[in-house]
């Protein structure tokens, strides 16, 4: 028979922050940098923990570049090849600080990202990326390259639940992909059936990490600022974004021109359109589980920078958070029915 739980699990749109008494004067005094020490590399990261997602569209180097001004993080993605990063980090050595080269499980990511550590020693971060974050044997391929890299600080996901948190920062990873399914460009809860509403997948899998000393990112459904707030606020340590940074000068993707209006395609990882660009085509044996969008144009992805970390600094002046990590601390989610008056558009 299935079992069902009945416990109440809350996205984004069912909650909002409850505003506390606050000694903050204005939102400038907020501090936004973290200082994270990582369970099994030991090293240290410093800065702005929001993460532009590892997807074609988003982890480029131009972002990287960008960010690095803003003290953000970038989870490169992984079609650069191992002459790429070469260039990238001979001409922006700055900008290695806060970026990490991508992974999947097979071992050609695991030759490449082998032979471009080996030449850009500078990478600190590596981001293990698999869809489903439970097989037995992600758990190995963390090993392995845990075993490889004992100093680098990796990242391994997507998950959504405690115990599976707890399995990846036991076999090495020092930071935890949650989220399945919230993404904007994500079909997995169309095709599969399956996912974990965010907020409650953030705050049992944060509880679970920070319990070993590990850490988490929450990856994906992000769809203003104030959404970044609550995952800070449900206990992430970084949130990861796709959408939100797409259609701007440092994404990646084509541009289109329609009847005077520019557009940059954005897809998922798992979309037909990437499975097209980089393995020629989805395989007879699955399913596309990501859309193609074409994003209105954007312009320069710093005034999007400015409009979330403004709306993160405010959302700590309204419960008293003076520093980004206290903000988890200072929250109260009040479930809600409805957020926001629709009345002149969303
Ligand atoms: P967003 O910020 O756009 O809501 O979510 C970004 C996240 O969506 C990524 O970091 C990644 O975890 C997830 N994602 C990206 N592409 C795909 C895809 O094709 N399929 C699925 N299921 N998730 C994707």
């Amino acid at each position: 028979m299935p079992r069902i739980d009945n416990d109440i699990k809350l996205d984004f749109k069912d909650v909002l922050l409850r505003p506390k008494r606050s000694t903050l004067k204005s939102r400038s005094q907020v501090n936004l940098n973290r200082h994270i020490v990582f369970r099994n590399s030991k090293q240290t990261y410093e800065g702005v923990p929001v993460i532009a997602a590892n997807m074609d569209t988003t982890g480029t180097f131009e972002m990287a570049k960008t960010f690095a001004s803003h003290g953000m993080f970038v989870a490169v993605h992984k079609h650069y090849g191992t002459e790429d990063w070469a260039n990238f980090a001979k001409e922006n050595p700055s900008c290695l600080n806060n970026v990490a080269i991508s992974s999947g499980t097979s071992d050609a990511d695991f030759e490449r990202i082998s032979a471009t550590i080996k030449l850009v020693p500078e990478i600190k971060y590596i981001c293990l990326d698999v869809a489903n974050g439970y097989s037995e044997y992600f758990v190995e391929y963390v090993k392995k390259v845990r075993h490889a890299f004992p100093q680098h600080t990796i990242f391994a996901g997507n998950v959504v639940t405690g115990e599976m948190v707890e399995e990846l920062i036991l076999a090495g990873a020092d930071v935890i992909k949650v989220g399945i399914g919230p993404g904007s460009v994500c079909t997995t809860r169309k095709k599969t059936g399956v996912g974990y509403p965010q907020v409650s997948a953030v705050i049992e899998c944060a509880d679970a990490a920070h319990g070993l000393g590990g850490h988490i990112i929450s990856d994906g459904g992000c769809s203003c600022p104030g959404d970044v707030a609550k995952a800070f606020g449900a206990g992430a340590d970084f949130v990861m974004i796709g959408g939100l940074f797409a259609g701007h000068d440092q994404s990646g993707g084509e541009t289109i021109e329609r009847e005077g209006k520019k557009y940059k395609l954005f897809y998922g990882m798992s979309s037909t359109t990437a499975m097209q660009k980089h393995v020629g085509g989805v395989a007879e044996y699955r399913a596309s589980e990501g859309k193609t969008v074409e994003v209105p144009y954007r312009g320069d992805v710093n005034d999007t920078v400015r409009d979330i970390l403004g709306g993160i600094r405010s959302t700590c002046t309204y419960v008293g958070a003076s520093k980004l990590k206290e903000l988890g601390r200072r929250t109260t989610f009040i479930r809600v029915t409805q957020q926001i008056n629709n009345m002149y558009g969303s």
